[in-house]
């Protein structure tokens, strides 16, 4: 279960509250019901035992973004690359 952090706005504590993903954040603070923020945790919430979603999540978008970089597959042809008119012969011209 992922971890939140709220500070409250009134008194001003940082508590750590345990919540569901599908949970709401909290509003109200725990010690004196003023108003709360959650605060940006500094990592996602990390799970521990066997990493679900960290190995799944990544590979489908990667598998796009590998696909979106690639260019449609071309082959350039390898004589037009050095076809440049042959006109750089280093000589005095006069
Ligand atoms: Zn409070």
């Amino acid at each position: 279960m992922p971890t939140y952090e709220y500070q409250c706005e009134s008194c001003h504590q940082t508590y750590d509250a345990f919540q569901r993903i599908t949970e709401a954040p909290l509003t109200v603070c725990k010690f004196c019901s003023g108003p709360v923020r959650r605060l940006l945790s500094p990592a996602p919430f990390i799970l521990k035992g066997n990493g679900w979603y960290v190995t799944d999540y990544p590979s489908e978008s990667r598998k796009k973004a590998l696909e979106a970089e690639k260019p449609p597959t071309s082959t350039p042809s390898p004589s037009s690359s050095e076809s440049t008119p042959s006109s750089s012969s280093s000589g005095s011209s006069s």
